[in-house]
């Protein structure tokens, strides 16, 4: 049934290119060693003790054009654990909108603080005068830690802010367009196990009930698919079971359920050596970031399993296609088809792993690399002359 990986032995991960993990940030290396083992372009070190803002901004890539990724604020127990995570966050919004199409680099912000105490006005007011000096090199976006008011305060400073309210000129929350490519992402995959994208009278588990889940599901049930969903929140469970008919699962019993499809939308790291050997599912296909606890371990492992595991980067594009679209003038009905092509992506990498004989993660990772390789060649033709402020700009200038 499953024919993408039956045939791949797991001898075959001695030879493979590395995978994102195992290029993971290494601790105890100098800045400039941090920067070029990741290639990453910039790193900017924000400090202003007036207001208390420490923060560090890591440009990775910006080959495709300025970096975007979101701002997170959390209590890190050490300036090395801020910088190690904002180097990872931000190589992995380069390979996210390298593969989505999009002409955006990678990058990512963190400020150090606890996001339950350390709230005030004048430090992301500060953050923003950061952003707005490297004048669109690096365009922010809310992440994990920060709230609406705090993305308000920041847009108080700079332009260069994205995933702000529909109220201010902003596309509003993401996650119906993340669900939408998670839907289309699940039918490429169905199609690829079963032979057929319909996902009617499939058995598909949900891991959570919150923003992306809820729009998932009711895509979901629409196509009559049967749903089994879990959350911590009971209340949010229990509405999604009244609009869905799905059955009510406990939180730790969801990786039990046999089913075809098994779909995390809550947690990351929850594909690990406890859930894997669990899993009573031909595929796993969900939004949620950071899924596999640790890819060189836990990629394998669901091989071996027999189950066919579709990159959470890849497949919850539609929420940085979503916050792109605010570049150019928002619409929604794009965003939402370019986010519907995310079933065309994800059918490209599961064909590639298959050819290429290689997990479904290094295939994603090679194709975002082989566009960023392209692309970046094809800058180094010349194309403009808006750079000649002499006769030759003058004559461009008359035409
Ligand atoms: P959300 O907070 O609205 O929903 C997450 C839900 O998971 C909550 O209802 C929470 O109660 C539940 N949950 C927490 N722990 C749980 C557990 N142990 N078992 C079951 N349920 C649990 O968040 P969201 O915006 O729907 O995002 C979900 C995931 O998708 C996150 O990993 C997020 O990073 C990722 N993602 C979201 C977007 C987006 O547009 N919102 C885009 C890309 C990726």
């Amino acid at each position: 049934m499953i024919r993408v990986i039956n045939h791949i032995t797991l001898k075959l991960f001695n030879t493979m290119s590395p995978t994102l993990a195992e290029k993971e940030p290494k601790t105890g290396l100098s800045i400039f060693e941090s920067m070029e083992e990741n290639e990453h372009e910039q790193i900017i070190v924000c400090s202003d003790p007036s207001s208390g803002l420490k923060a560090i901004i890591a440009i990775h890539n910006t080959v495709l054009g300025p970096s975007l990724g979101g701002v997170r604020m959390w209590p890190y127990e050490s300036e090395q654990a801020a910088l190690k995570d904002v180097l990872r966050l931000s190589r992995g919004m380069t390979y996210k909108a390298a593969l989505a199409g999009l002409n955006l680099g990678g990058g990512k912000a963190v400020i150090i603080g606890n996001p339950k105490k350390d709230k005030k006005e004048a430090i992301f007011r500060a953050f923003g005068r950061y952003v707005e000096g490297l004048a669109g090199r690096y365009i922010t976006a809310e992440d994990v830690g920060m709230s609406l008011q705090d993305m308000e305060w920041i847009r108080m400073e700079t332009k260069y802010v994205t995933g702000i309210s529909v109220a201010l000129g902003g596309s509003g929350d993401p996650s119906p367009v993340t669900a939408m490519g998670v839907y289309m992402g699940m039918k490429a995959t169905a199609k690829k196990v079963f032979g057929t994208d319909s996902l009617e009278n499939r058995k598909i588990s949900i891991q959570g009930a919150g923003n992306v889940s809820s729009h998932l599901a009711r895509y979901l049930h629409k196509e009559g698919a049967k749903l089994y969903v879990t959350d911590i929140d009971e209340e949010k469970l229990d509405r999604l079971v009244r609009d869905t008919g799905a059955i009510a699962v406990d939180p730790d019993s969801i990786y039990d359920v046999d089913v075809d499809i098994f779909s995390p939308n809550a947690l990351g790291g929850i594909l690990n050596s406890d859930t894997i050997p669990r899993l009573k599912c031909a595929a796993v296909a969900g939004g949620a970031n950071n899924q596999l606890d640790d890819e060189s371990v836990h990629g394998p492992m669901l091989i071996e399993r027999g189950i066919l595991y579709t990159p959470d980067y890849v497949i919850n594009a539609g929420g940085v296609i979503n916050v792109s679209n605010e570049l150019e003038g928002y619409n929604r009905e794009y965003a939402h088809e370019q986010a519907a092509r995310i079933y065309d992506t994800v059918t490209r990498i599961l064909e590639y792993a298959e050819t290429h004989n290689v997990p479904t993660y290094t295939a994603s990772n090679n194709i975002a690399e082989m566009r960023l390789k392209q692309i970046g060649r094809i800058k180094s033709i010349y194309a403009s002359r808006s750079h000649f402020t002499g006769r030759m700009g003058e004559l461009v200038g008359r035409r």
